[in-house]
């Protein structure tokens, strides 16, 4: 892929840029080893600091940067402000709760025979993140803010069409006092990947993105025994049972499907509704999503913009397609309009059976699977059928269903009677093909330190 800002609207151009030479990035490598020793040596106040100042200039310029955004992959502009407002807040929140997160942990000396024991976190050294263009900066900052407070380094190679934004990352810690070479962007392809990965100073490494991405740094991590999160792709089922609020839950339904264009990994994208309410819900599911205002993501009245890239919406309607000539219903949607940028209607589809593409993979646009469930067990079957397991939401106002539901949904996070999202104080994450590894909280922060056991006679 070319590192480029191209206009999803349209497909023109507008930026490109060089990938940097082996020896800028071997110029980069060594500035990362001079970094960790500066934030190392850091006390968690000075860190904290340079990271609250980071969240006020994320403040002061969120609209400015949130416009980047917009350009480079076409999420609406709103979603884009609160995207970098939620940056802010989990700069903040780090710089606040780090210390107590990365605290000695004394254990009974006299269990261990000991006159003190403990355990310390510590830093690593220079983290790898390679990350999806979807959410540009809260993705990288989800990694960037915890790792700058335990003391890490950071080398962002971020999503070859989102590199205005991957610049913006390195200028916004580099202004805000973080010393030099803490935390910088590597504007490479992910065929250079690998020897980044493969140099000695490089100690860890995170990737957001698809599960091919995923299995591939995985590899190379693991001939190079190096530690890695991965946070790949979900299809995440939204189960809506008898007793659900069916007019919430539609409404509810409408936006876990449609936020950020259809582009996010913890997208509900398989609706399992129960035989009891699957006609309510479908005709007000079905209504709100066709009422949708597609159109200019800088329009503050539109609520679905274009898709980001022309292969992200080749792969949607290839989709689609498939589980159309294999018998599908087309509910509403399921045609790109004939016009320039890559632009994908509201889509619902009903009728998927297992032969279809669409029952097992995931869709990464505004187009929401239906499925008819005769039971609770069958809808859990449904859900699970599946070979993710990120996010799974479920619909019920029985108290005894959600213990059940809460137990039974194989996924990295249950949201009952609500959409999912994520927070900082909550820990992020898939199990199966999802990836591994947590992001956020307490463990988010620690994936990235040594658990140094201390003993002392
Ligand atoms: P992608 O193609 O995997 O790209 C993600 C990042 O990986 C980009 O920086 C990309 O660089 C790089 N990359 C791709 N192939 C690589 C390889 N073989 N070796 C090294 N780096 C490689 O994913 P995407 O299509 O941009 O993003 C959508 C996917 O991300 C979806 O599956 C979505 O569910 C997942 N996602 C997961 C989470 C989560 O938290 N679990 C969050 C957001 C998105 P280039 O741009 O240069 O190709």
């Amino acid at each position: 892929m070319p590192i480029a800002t191209i206009d999803p609207t349209d497909g023109r151009v507008l930026k490109n840029f060089d990938p940097l030479t082996d020896a800028q990035i071997e110029e980069r490598l060594a500035r990362a080893v001079d970094g960790f020793a500066a934030l190392r040596s850091a006390t968690f106040e000075q860190r904290a600091s340079w990271l609250r100042a980071a969240a006020d200039i994320l403040d002061a310029e969120r609209d400015e940067i949130a416009r980047t955004m917009t350009v480079e992959m076409g999420k609406t502009l709103p979603a884009a402000k609160a995207e970098v407002a939620k940056c802010a807040v989990a700069c903040r929140y780090y710089a606040k709760n780090a210390p107590a997160f990365l605290a000695d942990e004394a254990t009974d000396p006299a269990a261990v025979k000991a006159r003190q024991a403990y355990v310390r976190y510590q830093p690593l050294g220079p983290v790898l993140a390679v990350m999806p263009w979807n959410f540009p900066l809260w993705q990288a900052m989800r990694f960037a803010a915890p790792a700058l407070m335990a003391g890490n380094v950071g080398l962002l190679k971020h999503a070859s069409n989102v590199p205005q934004t991957a610049l913006f990352m390195e200028q916004l810690f580099s202004r805000a006092g973080f010393p030099e070479g803490a935390f910088q962007t590597l504007l490479i392809g992910s065929d250079q990947v690998e020897a980044v990965l493969s140099d000695k100073r490089v100690v860890a490494a995170t990737l957001t993105g698809s599960e091919g991405a995923g299995r591939s740094i995985a590899a190379i991590a693991g001939r190079e025994l190096k530690k890695t999160v991965l946070e790949l792709g979900g299809s995440d089922p939204f189960v809506v049972l008898p007793s659900a609020d069916v007019a919430k839950a539609a409404a509810v339904a409408v936006t876990a499907r449609c936020q950020n264009n259809g582009q996010s990994c913890i997208a509900a994208k398989r609706f399992i509704v129960h035989t009891d309410v699957y006609d309510a819900f479908a005709a007000a599911f079905v209504d709100r999503m066709a009422a949708l205002t597609v159109g200019d993501p800088m329009d503050e009245k539109t609520d679905v913009g274009p898709l980001a890239t022309e292969q992200g919406r080749t792969d949607v309607e290839e989709l689609v397609q498939d589980a159309k000539d294999q018998g599908a219903t087309v509910l509403c949607g399921g045609t790109a309009p004939d016009q320039p940028g890559w632009w994908y209607p509201p889509t619902v589809v009903a009728d998927l059976t297992p032969e279809m593409r669409m029952y097992r993979e995931e869709v990464f646009g505004p187009v929401a699977g239906l499925y008819r469930a005769s039971s609770y067990e069958e809808a859990i079957e449904i859900a699970n059928g599946t070979d993710f397991g990120l996010g799974s939401n479920v619909w019920t106002t029985d108290p005894a269903e959600q213990e059940r539901a809460v137990n039974d949904l194989e996924a990295g996070a249950v949201f009952v009677n609500g959409m999912v999202t994520s927070y900082p104080e909550l820990p992020f994450g898939g199990i199966k093909t999802s990836g591994y590894g947590r992001e956020l909280s307490a463990q988010g922060i620690r994936e990235f330190c040594n658990v140094k056991t201390v003993w002392v006679s």
